[in-house]
């Protein structure tokens, strides 16, 4: 049986009628840029993140450079974020002519090190950027307090976590912003690219409306140098098909999550991690950050960073990793490795300086590999992935 990585038909294709009568709504409207439709959904997602403004944008990577320009972050300032996470990340900060700089990871949720972000600190950081990994809250407690004591910004990257919950409270409406992308592979998957900023702030909020818009207020005279980063309403008019499922989307994803764990877990080889300190205390103390040199570790379900399950992410010890991969594709079965290159080992940051260790995120990139998990993935589908990872692990 064959199992995809993702299946995008199996959660539109029972849309269809409906996403069709969204097309015909905004085809009739003619208008095509920003308008009702944008500002429809902006509302959504800001409520969803419990934040007060929402302001719809062309993606996910522009939603954070959107922030950071919003924030005045340009030439001689240094943003930390996490060196194990997705590119866009730390290209938002390159981009801006600011100094992206890379901190560690919890060997455990693999979101990013307290610890290690305090050692990164200069008189240069004008913010963090904690990222809301495979869809688990980071542990934003910590990084609160620093940021509170050294006056630093905080961007939550919450791209693959929209309506995750940290200790009760959506991730992106925690920071000074939270941004989300609509990228089809994300929770809430468009038809093309899409993304979110959201806000507390009204001032921060006008000023990123603004920028969204070439700067201009009124049109044609221009505050500032700003860009075109809107979201496109045909986009925003389909999403809004979307949004009605998303709870029981998550919930699937969710229940998919459990199934594995427990599957796995009756058989020898794979073990679980349910609690986590480490994401606060030093990583480095904890070199490898490892239980163990080989079989599975499950990824850890830490209860008060409510997990939205972008991804199952496994790690597989004893180097096995790209074989166990290999082992799933000659069985018709998808996976992918999120991230096999941590961000301080790209070829276009090579000249950025170094400034803590980093050996867990090391690591991580090495081990850890993603299974399927979309919702729609039938029980046959499951038990098919669950039985060909343990007939590679146990023979
Ligand atoms: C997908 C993603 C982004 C970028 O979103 P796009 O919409 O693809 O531009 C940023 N950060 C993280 C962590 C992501 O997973």
């Amino acid at each position: 049986m064959k199992v995809p990585l993702l299946d995008l038909q199996a959660q539109n294709g029972p849309l269809e009628s409906e996403l069709k009568d969204a097309f015909e709504r905004v085809l009739k409207s003619g208008r095509y840029i920003l308008g009702p439709e944008v500002e429809s959904l902006e509302a959504k997602v800001a409520t969803m993140a419990d934040a007060k403004h929402g302001i719809g944008v062309s993606s996910g990577t522009d939603a954070l450079i959107l922030a950071l320009m919003a924030l005045e972050i340009g030439p001689g300032d240094e943003v930390i974020c996490p060196t194990f996470t997705f590119f866009a990340t730390a290209g938002s900060i390159s981009r801006l002519g600011a100094t992206p700089v890379f901190v560690d990871s919890c060997p455990k949720c693999f979101n990013i090190n307290v610890d290690s972000v305090a050692r990164a600190i200069t008189s240069k950081t004008k913010a963090v950027i904690p990222v809301h990994l495979f869809g688990q809250s980071a542990e934003m407690d910590g990084i609160i307090e620093l940021a509170s004591n050294h006056g630093l910004k905080i961007i939550e990257d919450g791209a693959q976590a929209l309506g995750a919950k940290y200790k009760g409270r959506p991730v992106g409406g925690i920071g000074d912003f939270g941004t989300f992308s609509f990228f089809p592979s994300k929770n809430l998957g468009g038809f093309g690219d899409g993304g979110m900023v959201v806000t507390s702030d009204d001032g921060l909020a006008e000023r990123a409306r603004i920028l969204r818009a070439h700067g201009s207020s009124p049109k044609y005279f221009h505050k500032y140098v700003g860009g075109n980063f809107r979201l496109d309403p045909l986009q925003a008019a389909l999403l809004s098909v979307k949004l009605p499922h998303y709870d029981e989307y998550t919930k699937q994803r969710q229940a998919n999550a459990e199934k594995y764990t427990s599957l796995f877990l009756e058989m020898d080889g794979f073990s679980r991690i349910d609690s986590c300190a480490d994401c606060v205390a030093s990583a480095e103390g904890n070199k490898e950050g490892d239980r163990g040199d080989s079989g599975i570790v499950l990824p850890a379900t830490i209860a008060h960073c409510g997990h939205i399950w972008n991804q199952y992410t496994i790690q597989v010890k004893g180097g096995q990793r790209d074989a166990l991969r290999e082992h799933l594709a000659s069985a018709g079965i998808g996976s992918e490795i999120y991230y096999p290159r941590t961000m301080d080992r790209q070829e276009c940051f090579s000249s950025v300086d170094k400034r803590v260790g980093l050996p867990v995120a090391h690591k991580l990139s090495e081990e850890v590999l993603s299974l399927p998990i979309f919702p729609g993935l039938t029980s046959e589908q499951q038990e098919t992935v669950v039985h060909e990872v343990s007939q590679f692990i146990n023979g």
